[in-house]
């Protein structure tokens, strides 16, 4: 007989295998296609058997649960800082501690490791699967964030081969120069301030609230140590190879040596090469390499007595600032640009630097004309991190963070909590308004055939659209004198707005660039209002309580709809023959399911899992996934996982079966 659990084990673990072959060898044995046709396989068979359910399977990847905030959980070893050296000299000494208690005649090895440059994390294995995740905290305590850590795809959720029962495995999460500039080109594209370091940003990932976001960030993890009480190792470089062994990526970077003159040449050699690596290092780790004598030598209160990071000074370089220009992005966000009499730094030549923001300008006590020490790092934009104190600029000309957007004139305003100023004059900012419609048309929102950014600054610009609306109101002859503009593009790009008129609410939703409201947020909100009149006049209240919608996003939706110029956007667009209501059109508003909130688990004999949704939804229901206090009822299929049902009875939420549902239906 044809085995579903056996064939779900096979599924599960053949993706792991491929997951690794991957992420982690970088020798991929299937394509993309092959691999994804087997992930949507198992998926399958998953939702039709929720009885198998496994937190670890590979399908856990791409996230979806939201954490609002994050539990603190104790780590049972303590995770340390590392003292820092700049010198050799310091390190002979450092060496000379050592010799001095483990004796003159002991000998002696060092692991040299390179120092990633990313955020700590502690993953807890229990017989071979990832059980936990901590941030390092404050060393004693730290975040659980196990949800958004197996979205990393360099992490096994299971171990290969044999290993302790019972571990910790610790390692770097880091973001590669070439995904990190990536990211920021996007975020250029998109109008929003660009993230300034990968360290930072890898580290502000892991506590995304969306771990589905957290999956979509190209995130890796690099592995140094382990800690345990039944390990069966014997020394670093051994701990370094098992993990390799276990599934785990670890750099090829490491090296045994047996003498501080090797470590010397070892610190030499990454400090020409570490601009050739496709990551940042912020030095190099030497490791004493025996665990028995790493635990002679112990710890002082905040770092072991074994191990000390050996830290490179950063590529810099001075040079005048020549001025400061600031940019105005689709959301109004400010930021300023240091424009820098053009240096050579590592091999680029450097003609502006990065601000970030109006706090960054202050406490540096920027001056036209100072001497300022740029820095470049693995980013794009260098950064200003300090002036030259002995060549100041003339102390009349301190840099004052402009009060008036520079594209509109309108006053800048900076909210409590937030490091950017922005220009809030969002329907008549000229950035601001390219960017609205650049985004309304984009792929993911209302995807215009023929329609692109290009064109629409060039729309803009002569003078056609200053706002979305007026996309609907062009037609042939007035895009036709525009210079390059063939009758062809001309048809097709009329063809594509009209077209557009059908694309469903919530993508129109999304659409209108409403600040916080991404893609799956509008898909929620489409979702549970239905219309956007309902949307207009829902309450702060109401839509905090929504599922999935925080504080943020409510203020956000309700800042959005008190402004006229938006409401006139909507009427203007539902005149033009825009439904924006989600096609529940043969919607009945069954009264025992209008407005009620069904949690679907387990398998259906008359419906799939999605058929029965739509039905909820037709009726008027909500769907969602998870039960709480606010659930109305669980709808129980086959096999449902005891779990849910135990959650529902503790809640006292009334369970159905598929025959009381149809009864309830019907009635
Ligand atoms: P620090 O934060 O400067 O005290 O340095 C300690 C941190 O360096 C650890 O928490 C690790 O996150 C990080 N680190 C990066 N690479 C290594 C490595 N090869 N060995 C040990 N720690 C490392
Ligand atoms: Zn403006």
């Amino acid at each position: 007989m044809y085995d579903i659990r056996k064939k779900i084990d096979f599924l599960r673990k053949e993706l792991h295998n491929h997951n690794h072959r991957y992420y982690v060898e970088d020798s991929p044995v299937l394509t993309d296609l092959e691999f994804d046709k087997m992930l949507k396989e198992l998926e399958k068979l998953e939702a039709e058997n929720p009885q198998f359910f496994d937190p670890n399977s590979p399908t856990q990847r791409v996230g979806g649960s939201i954490t609002k905030s994050f539990k603190s959980s104790s780590h049972r070893y303590p995770m340390y800082s590392l003292s820092n050296t700049y010198t050799k000299d310091e390190l002979i000494k450092w060496e000379e501690r050592i010799i001095k208690i483990l004796g003159e005649d002991t000998p002696l090895s060092y692991s040299c490791e390179l120092k990633f440059d990313g955020a700590s994390i502690n993953l807890l294995y229990q017989e071979g699967e990832l059980v936990k995740a901590l941030t390092r905290g404050d060393g004693l305590q730290g975040d659980e964030i196990t949800n958004n850590i197996k979205t990393i795809n360099t992490i096994p959720l299971k171990l290969k081969g044999e290993y302790p029962n019972f571990f910790e495995v610790r390692g770097e999460i880091i973001l590669t120069t070439e995904d990190f500039n990536k990211m920021n080109l996007r975020r250029v594209e998109r109008g929003e301030p660009i993230y300034s370091n990968p360290r930072n940003t890898a580290s502000g990932s892991l506590k995304l609230q969306d771990s589905s976001q957290v999956a979509r960030r190209p995130l890796k993890c690099f592995i140094y140590a382990v800690a345990g009480d039944e390990l069966n190792l014997y020394d670093q470089f051994e701990v370094l190879k098992k993990a390799r062994e276990w599934g785990f990526k670890v750099p090829n970077s490491a090296r045994l040596v047996d003498s501080i003159e090797k470590v010397f040449e070892f610190i030499k050699y990454w400090d020409s090469e570490r601009n050739k690596l496709d990551y940042d290092i912020d030095g190099v780790v030497i490791k004493v390499n025996s665990l028995s004598q790493q635990e002679k030598l112990g710890y002082t209160a905040k770092a072991p007595r074994w191990a000390i990071a050996y830290k490179y000074k950063a590529e810099q370089a001075t040079t005048k600032l020549e001025g400061v220009h600031y940019q105005v992005g689709r959301t109004g966000a400010i930021t300023p640009v240091a424009r820098l009499k053009p240096i050579l730094i590592s091999g680029t030549l450097v003609k502006r630097a990065s601000l970030h923001n109006s706090d960054q300008i202050e406490k540096l006590d920027l001056r036209l004309g100072d001497k300022v020490y740029v820095e470049k790092g693995g980013e794009i934009i260098p950064k200003i991190t300090g002036v030259k104190e002995v060549q100041r600029g003339d102390l009349s000309n301190k840099i004052i963070f402009i009060n008036k957007c520079p594209e509109c004139n309108f006053p800048l305003k900076r909210e409590k909590g937030e490091a950017q100023h922005y220009c809030k004059n969002e329907t008549a900012c000229p950035p601001q308004q390219i960017g609205k419609i650049q985004h309304f048309i984009s792929r993911k929102a209302l995807d215009i055939d023929g329609l692109g950014s290009e064109t629409v600054s060039l729309f803009y610009n002569a003078g056609l659209i200053s706002n979305i609306a007026d996309l609907y109101r062009l037609d042939k002859e007035k895009i036709m004198p525009l210079e390059g503009m063939a009758e062809k593009s001309a048809n097709n790009i009329i063809n594509g707005i009209k077209k557009s008129l059908e694309k469903p609410f919530s993508k129109v939703l999304f659409g209108l660039g409403i600040r916080f409201v991404g893609e799956t947020v509008a898909k929620k909100l489409a979702q549970v209002y239905k219309s956007i009149d309902k949307l207009v006049l829902a309450t702060k209240e109401d839509l905090i309580n929504t599922e999935e919608i925080g504080e943020k996003i409510a203020q956000s939706v309700i800042d959005y709809f008190s402004n006229k110029d938006n409401l006139d956007l909507i009427i203007s667009l539902k005149s033009f023959g825009f439904k924006m209501e989600s096609s529940t059109s043969q919607n009945s508003n069954h009264p025992a399911f209008y407005e009620k909130k069904f949690v679907v688990s387990g398998v259906f004999d008359a419906f799939s899992r999605e058929e029965i949704i739509i039905e909820i939804e037709r009726l008027g229901g909500i769907s969602v996934t998870s039960i709480s206090k606010k659930t109305d009822f669980l709808l129980a299929g086959r096999g449902i996982g005891p779990k849910k049902e135990i959650k529902a009875k503790s809640l006292k939420i009334p369970i159905l079966s598929e025959n009381d549902f149809n009864k309830l239906r019907k009635s």
